[in-house]
């Protein structure tokens, strides 16, 4: 952790004292975090790696639009079923009380 303005040093001796932690060491904080820039500018800057990384988010932004249309094609099926579910439970119905047939229980409930 940062103590001061310019050292790092153990949190848990900062925080819970020198009989939890007897680490003494510290850091000069310019210097660690530019040795963290430097290495993160090897990484960001590497050769390929923002082509590779477009090329990462293409691919996903691809496999989530697929999964969305997939979605969406089992919400129209499951829709139309259920609109012919609901066709075949009032030809039912009205089949039933057309010929004068007593009330079901299934008709009632409906
Ligand atoms: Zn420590």
């Amino acid at each position: 952790m940062l103590r001061g303005a310019n050292t790092y040093s153990c949190s848990t001796r900062q925080n819970r004292g020198e009989v939890v932690c007897d680490c003494m060491v510290t850091v000069d904080a310019a210097a660690a975090e530019q040795a963290v820039l430097d290495e993160l500018e090897d990484i960001f800057c590497g050769d390929g790696f923002l082509d590779r990384l477009v090329l990462r988010v293409q691919q996903r932004w691809r496999e989530a639009r697929t999964a969305q249309a997939q979605q969406q094609t089992s919400l129209n099926v499951l829709g139309n079923q259920l609109t012919r579910t609901e066709k075949e439970i009032q030809n039912l119905v009205s089949v039933s009380s057309s010929d004068g047939t007593p009330l079901t229980a299934l008709q009632v409930c409906l």
